[in-house]
C-alpha cells in the first residue's frame, strides 16, 4: 500500500518535474532565439498567407532594443558644399621667386595649395586646385577664391605674411571679411606677423581678380618670406595650410 501510493506520488512529482523542465527549456529557447524569431514572426504577421496567430501574443519580443543604435554614432560634420577655388601661385606657368640654393616659390605654393584643397575637401567643401592662369578663371564663380603665393628669398631680414583683395571691389564688405578671416586664422595657425603696411599694388591688382566673376569673394595671400620664414613654409606646410583653410572656413561659416 504504502509502496504503491508512494510510487504514485513519485510519478506525479516526476511528471511535474518534466513539465517544469520543458517549460524552462521553452523559456530559455525563446530568450536566446527571440530576436530572430521575433523578426520572422513580425514579418510573417504582415503576410496573411503565413500568419500564425499562436505566435503573435508573445510579450517577450517588445522590450528588446532594436538594432538601430549601432547606426547612430557615425559622426557626420558635413558642411554645405561651398565651392572654393584655390590657386597654386605660378603653377604651370613659371617658378616665381627663387632662393640661391634653388628653392622655388612655386613648389611651396603648390605644396600648400594642394594641402588646403585636401583639408577643405575633407571638411566637406567643394574645393578645387587651379593653376596660375587656369582657363577656368574668366567669369569663375565660387563662394571663395584664394590665390597662394610666397615672398622673395633675397630679403633675409623680412618675415611675415600679407593678405589683400582687389582694390576696386564689387563686394568690398564680403571681401574685407574674407581678408580679415584669413589674417586672423593664418596668424593664429602659424604665429607669423601680418605685414599690414607692405601690401603692394601688384597684390591688389592681381590678374585673377580681374578675370573671375566680380561677385566671387577673392583674396591673395603671401604666405611668408622664403628666407626668414623658410622653416614654417617647408617643414611646417601643414600648419600653413591649416591656417589658410581655417581662414576660408571662418569666412564661409560666418565665424
Ligand atoms: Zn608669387
Amino acid at each position: 500500500m504504502t509502496g504503491k501510493s508512494s510510487q504514485g506520488s513519485r510519478w506525479a512529482v516526476g511528471l511535474l518535474a518534466i513539465a517544469f523542465l520543458v517549460g524552462l527549456t521553452y523559456v530559455a529557447y525563446m530568450a536566446s532565439g527571440a530576436p530572430n524569431v521575433g523578426l520572422a514572426t513580425t514579418r510573417a504577421a504582415s503576410d496573411p498567407a503565413t500568419d500564425k496567430p499562436t505566435r503573435t501574443p508573445r510579450p517577450s519580443r517588445t522590450p528588446r532594443p532594436s538594432p538601430t543604435p549601432e547606426v547612430s554614432p557615425v559622426p557626420s560634420p558635413q558642411p554645405l558644399g561651398f565651392k572654393v577655388g584655390i590657386v597654386a601661385g605660378h603653377w604651370q606657368n613659371d617658378v616665381g621667386a627663387m632662393c640661391d640654393d634653388g628653392l622655388q616659390e612655386v613648389s611651396i605654393n603648390l605644396d600648400v595649395a594642394a594641402r588646403v584643397v585636401a583639408i577643405l575637401q575633407y571638411e566637406g567643401y567643394d574645393a578645387e586646385l587651379l593653376p596660375e592662369y587656369s582657363e577656368k578663371l574668366p567669369g569663375y564663380e565660387a563662394d571663395a577664391f584664394v590665390s597662394i603665393h610666397a615672398d622673395a628669398c633675397n630679403v633675409p631680414e623680412a618675415s611675415g605674411f600679407k593678405v589683400a583683395r582687389v582694390a576696386a571691389s564689387a563686394i568690398p564688405e564680403e571681401e574685407d571679411r574674407l581678408v580679415t578671416c584669413l589674417i586672423q586664422e593664418y596668424g593664429k595657425a602659424t604665429g607669423l606677423n601680418f605685414h599690414r603696411n607692405s601690401i603692394t599694388y601688384d597684390m591688389q591688382d592681381y590678374h585673377a581678380f580681374n578675370e573671375i566673376h566680380p561677385q566671387t569673394p577673392a583674396a591673395i595671400i603671401e604666405l611668408g618670406f622664403m628666407g626668414a620664414d623658410r622653416e614654417i613654409l617647408t617643414d611646417g606646410a601643414y600648419k600653413v595650410a591649416q591656417g589658410v583653410a581655417r581662414g576660408i572656413a571662418c569666412f564661409l561659416e560666418g565665424e
